[in-house]
């Protein structure tokens, strides 16, 4: 894939796949590309060039006669629905109650009765422990609570993907460890696929299958945690972990 704001190219040629089931973290320097590459898989930025797949299904462009042809809107909104995406700023609608956020795309996106979706939505608000906020609107909880239904909110539609972006970093740092727990959890009960983008390197650390290390649009270095963490190879890698950790 191919991204450039203007002149500035910020993705220049990068290939990579997450295969089913796996969990990928993206570190590096800020302004190197990681945010850009989760707003592309959730078709948030249009690509300038280059494919994106989910499980074989082309998002935003497709090969046609050896041509790069944009999809409609209607099949890539169908599409998307595969993928959940948790954002720094928890994105919650705040007119809305807690089990209105959360059963609002399974309702008008996937069409499911509202009875099923409040049925769906209580079991994951147990899951991240927020069941007993579910009549609450946003502005009455916590960051962490809020980050905890926006996790719940993503799980609703039951993606293939699930993409984090930063979703500690907004928190006070002692509601950073309750919103961990809950994706730690999630990531040792259940098969989705996550692209994780986070400052938090023990977490990097206990969830990923893989990690990959960016510096200006470039994976300069990736492997398993343990390799990664431990013994990195670059020199690069070296001195931004020396400074993150
Ligand atoms: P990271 O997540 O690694 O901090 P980003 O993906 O946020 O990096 O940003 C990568 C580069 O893309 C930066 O140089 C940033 O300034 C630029 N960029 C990101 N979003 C936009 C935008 N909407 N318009 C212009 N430039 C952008």
């Amino acid at each position: 894939m191919v991204k450039k704001f203007g002149d500035n190219t910020v993705l220049d040629d990068l290939n990579f796949t997450v295969t089913k089931g796996e969990r990928v973290t993206l570190i590096g320097p800020s302004g190197s590309g990681k945010t850009t590459i989760l707003r592309l898989v959730m078709t948030l930025e249009e690509l300038t060039g280059g494919y994106i797949h989910i499980g074989g299904t082309p998002l935003q462009y497709q090969e046609q006669g050896g041509k790069r042809v944009r999809i409609s809107d209607k099949r890539r909104r169908r599409t998307t629905t595969d993928i959940g995406m948790v954002f720094q700023h928890f994105n919650l609608f705040p007119n809305m109650t807690v089990m209105e956020n959360i059963i609002e795309a399974p309702v008008n996106v996937m069409g499911l009765k509202k009875a099923e979706a409040e049925a769906k939505a209580e079991a994951l608000l147990d899951k991240v422990g927020m069941a007993w906020k579910k009549d609450a609107r946003p502005n009455e909880l916590s960051g962490g609570q809020q980050q905890r239904i926006a996790i719940a909110r993503a799980l609703a539609m039951d993606p293939e993907i699930l993409l984090l972006d930063e979703v500690t970093s907004a928190l006070d740092p002692e509601l950073v460890g309750e919103v961990l727990a809950v994706l730690k959890d999630i990531a040792a009960e259940t098969d989705i696929s996550m692209l994780i983008v986070t400052h938090e390197m023990q977490f990097a650390r206990d969830v990923s299958d893989r990690v990959m290390m960016f510096d200006q649009g470039s994976v300069i270095e990736e492997g398993l945690p343990d390799k990664i963490f431990s013994e990195p190879e670059n020199q690069r890698t070296q001195d931004f972990l020396r400074a993150v950790l």
